[in-house]
């Protein structure tokens, strides 16, 4: 098949009108199960890919690319786009619809046996600023943000098209029932922004909720070492698989005792009879590097 941009059509009155054609003409199905809502609207798709890439320097891993319309436009902007999609049969479909562009690379594969740290696209691009995007499923969508903000993220930027309630919990201060764990490490991580709402009418086929744009820009320095992340995360996982309890219940078994918590509390000026939404980032900071010397040992295995 060859590529649809060889015809005298202005290239994205061609596309926007001609992909449900190539969906027919491939025989694509849609699957229900990796999450396929696919985006088809030009105008959409470049405000998207203008948000999600800055500037012309920037490198791009797109997790999920479906079948490349988000790629387009993010090749349109970036200097190289690294697309990954599990689903092999949109092969067709997807080479007739990219086959214009010089500076992307296709990877089939899950992306979630992938080197999301970024790491490996840092070794290939010392100094350009790198973003991992996408409209990703919702199942894939935390693990995705927490392998990327593993040890020192060589990401300068995320940005994901999510369910609108997935996207407001990455944003969402401390303070309200919907900050969690998630909020917590991406807040920790990066600058979050909800950028804007996309209805559901935009995606092919609906999904059931709206979905949001968000954009985290990367902190270039973070307040604590390596070992004492792995305390917060601990630290955090503990305390939001238990949210009704207060921090003092949920993590005195992590110090052996409620006094040698209370204690710590009362040097470091930490209330923990609160419940863990309603500590603020700072006095996460805080504990996890309090309790870095005490926890140390039980978890550098
Ligand atoms: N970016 C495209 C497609 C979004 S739908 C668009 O906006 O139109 C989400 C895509 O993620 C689907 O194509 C699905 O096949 C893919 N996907 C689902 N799980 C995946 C995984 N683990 N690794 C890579 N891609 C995955």
């Amino acid at each position: 098949m060859g590529c649809k941009e060889e015809q005298s059509v202005h290239p994205e009155i061609m596309k926007s009108t001609t992909y449900s054609q190539i969906i027919r003409e491939h025989g694509v199905r849609l699957k229900k199960r990796l999450g396929q809502h696919f985006m088809t609207d030009p105008r959409l798709l470049s405000s998207i890919a203008e948000a999600m890439v800055p500037s012309d320097g920037w490198v791009a891993l797109e997790i999920g690319a479906g079948l490349g319309t988000l790629t387009r436009k993010l090749c349109g902007r970036a200097r190289w786009v690294y697309a990954l999609e599990i689903d092999m049969e949109l092969g067709p479909a997807v080479s007739e619809i990219t086959c214009d562009f010089a500076n992307l690379t296709w990877i089939w594969g899950d992306a979630l046996k992938f080197d999301l740290s970024g790491q490996t696209l840092r070794g290939t691009y010392p100094t350009a600023p790198l973003v991992l995007c996408g409209n990703v499923p919702y199942y894939v969508t935390s693990g995705i943000v927490y392998s990327a903000f593993v040890g020192r993220p060589a990401w300068n930027r995320l940005a994901f098209v999510v369910q609108d309630e997935l996207g407001r919990r990455m944003a969402e201060p401390p303070g309200s029932r919907q900050f969690g764990r998630l909020s917590l490490w991406c807040q920790y991580r990066a600058r979050v922004a909800v950028e804007r709402k996309i209805p559901k009418g935009a995606f092919l086929p609906p999904p059931k909720v709206d979905s949001c744009l968000v954009t985290m820009d990367v902190y270039d320095e973070f307040p604590l070492s390596i070992q004492e992340e792995k305390v917060l995360d601990e630290i955090s996982r503990r305390a939001f698989s238990q949210r009704r309890k207060t921090l003092l219940n949920s993590l005195s078994p992590l110090f052996g005792s409620k006094d040698e918590l209370l204690g710590l509390g009362e040097q470091y000026g930490l209330d923990l009879s609160k419940r863990p939404e309603d500590m603020t980032l700072d006095e996460y900071v805080t504990l996890a590097r309090a309790a870095a010397p005490r926890l140390s040992l039980d978890l550098q295995a």
